[in-house]
C-alpha cells in the first residue's frame, strides 16, 4: 500500500525506537523500500565498548550507475521524559492544528518519510534513471554512535557499495523550513587539563605552589588567544571553558590539584592536531617549574566543507524553487553523522525545523513536511539533469 509522507511519518513515530537495537522500525522501512524496488541489507554491529545497534542499508541502482546519491538518517530517538508533561502522547503521532506531534517528528523521522515518499514519486515518473539511490539509516545517532553510520560506511566500502553524494536529513532550520542548509560543520574537540601544584598553608604561599593560579593563567591565555577571523563559510573558531574544579580543602589550604575542562569548535583553517598542538604549547609555556600538568582530549570530529559547486547548489536551488527564497549555506551547529560520510561522499544536510527537537511536545508542521518532500523531489530531478551535462 502506498503511503504519503504524513502517513509514513506517523507509522515511524508510532514505533518507539530508542538508540541501539530496534528491528521493528527498520523492518517497516526496509519492507516499504523493497516494495518500491530497493534491495536491503539489515546490518547489526556491536563491540568497541558500545551496545549492539541495528542499521539499514538499501539501494536501488538498476543501471549500475557510477553516481549514487544516498539519504542518510537515523531512526533512533531520545527519551521522551515524563509522558504526563506531553500535551499529546509522544508515540500517538496525532495531527492537531496542522502539526504532527511525537518524539522523533522533527529529529528526524518525518524527514526520512519525506525522502521515501519523494523517491517513490520520482521513480514512478521516470522511465529510467541515470543514477542510483541509496538509504543509510542507523538506529544509533543520538547516543554513542559507535556501531551506526561509521560502521555501515566501512561495511559499504568492504562490499563495494558505492556512494558518491549524500543528503543528511537532520533538522537544519532554526525557525522555518527553507531557511538553512548545512554544507559543512565545524570540528569539535574536548579537553581536560589537570594542574598538579604543591599543597600548603595559605599563609606560606612561598613554600607551596598554587595550581589554581596556574590554571587561571592558562585558561586566560587560551581564552584570549584569537584562533582565527573566520573563513568564507565558517564563523571564527571558539574555545569555551565548561568547568573548573579544585579539591576545596578549606579556606586556609592551598590545594594540590586543580582541573578544568574546555571545548573547541574549530573551522576549516584548523584541524584537531593543530588545536592540540596549540593547547600543548600553551600548557608548556604556562605551567612553570615545580608544577606538572596532565592534558587529556577527545576529538569528536574534524571540520569539513562540501564541494560548493555540485550538490550544494542543487539543494539550494531546490529549496528556493519550493520556498521562494535561497537558504543560508551554513556550517553552524553541533556535529552530525555527516562527519563520517564526508570521508566517502559529498554531503549536504537538509531537513525540517530543529526548534522542538528533543523537547516535550516535539512536532513538525504538515505544510513543512510537504515542502521538504517536494524539495527532495526537486533535488532528485536536478541531480539527474546535472549528471547529463
Ligand atoms: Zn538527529
Amino acid at each position: 500500500m502506498k503511503l504519503n509522507a504524513i502517513e509514513l511519518s506517523q507509522k515511524l513515530i508510532q514505533i518507539p525506537s530508542y538508540s541501539g537495537l530496534n528491528s521493528e522500525v527498520l523492518d517497516f522501512l526496509g519492507n516499504y523500500l523493497k516494495k518500491i524496488g530497493f534491495s536491503c541489507d539489515y546490518l547489526q554491529f556491536e563491540g568497541d565498548n558500545s551496545y549492539p545497534v541495528n542499521n539499514l542499508h538499501a539501494v536501488f541502482n538498476p543501471n549500475n550507475s557510477e553516481n549514487i546519491i544516498y539519504f542518510a538518517g537515523h531512526t533512533d530517538i531520545v527519551r521522551e521524559g515524563d509522558k504526563l508533561s506531553w500535551t499529546h502522547d509522544p508515540f500517538a503521532a496525532k495531527i492537531i492544528d496542522g502539526k504532527i506531534f511525537g518524539r522523533g517528528a522533527a529529529d528526524m523521522k518525518c524527514a526520512i518519510a519525506c525522502f521515501v515518499a519523494a523517491v517513490e514519486e520520482f521513480l514512478k515518473n521516470q522511465n529510467s534513471i541515470n543514477f542510483g539511490i541509496g538509504f543509510l539509516i542507523t538506529n544509533d545517532e543520538e547516543a554513542d554512535g559507535i556501531n551506526g553510520t561509521a560502521k555501515v560506511l566501512q561495511w559499504m566500502q568492504k562490499n563495494n557499495k558505492k556512494i558518491t553524494h549524500c543528503l543528511v536529513g537532520e533538522p537544519t532550520n532554526p525557525k522555518k523550513f527553507g531557511e538553512m542548509i548545512k554544507i559543512g560543520r565545524r570540528g569539535s574537540i574536548s579537553f581536560q587539563i589537570k594542574i598538579i601544584g604543591k599543597q600548603g598553608h595559605v599563609a606560606y604561599p612561598d613554600i607551596a605552589l598554587n595550581p589554581i593560579t596556574i590554571l587561571i593563567n592558562l585558561l586566560k591565555i587560551l581564552k584570549d588567544h584569537k584562533l582565527d577571523e573566520g573563513t568564507k563559510f565558517f564563523d571564527p573558531s571558539n574555545l569555551e571553558i565548561t568547568s573548573i574544579q579544585s579539591q576545596n580543602l578549606g579556606g586556609n589550604v592551598i590545594p594540590n590539584e586543580a582541573e578544568a575542562a574546555f571545548n573547541v569548535r574549530f573551522n576549516d583553517s584548523h584541524n584537531s592536531q593543530s588545536i592540540i598542538n596549540l593547547v600543548e604549547y600553551a600548557c608548556q609555556k604556562t605551567v612553570g617549574f615545580g608544577a606538572k600538568y596532565d592534558l587529556k582530549y577527545r576529538v569528536s570530529g574534524e571540520s569539513f566543507l562540501s564541494n560548493p559547486n555540485f550538490l550544494a547548489p542543487i539543494v539550494a536551488n531546490a529549496v528556493e524553487k519550493i520556498c521562494g527564497e535561497k537558504p543560508i549555506l551554513s556550517t553552524t551547529g553541533g556535529t552530525s553523522d555527516a562527519r563520517f560520510i564526508k570521508d566517502y561522499a559529498e554531503v549536504v544536510e537538509i531537513g525540517l525545523v530543529n526548534e522542538t527537537a528533543h523537547k516535550i511536545d516535539e512536532y513538525s508542521e504538515i505544510l513543512e513536511i510537504e515542502q521538504l518532500q517536494k524539495t527532495y523531489y526537486e533535488i532528485l530531478k536536478s541531480f539527474a539533469q546535472k549528471l547529463e551535462f
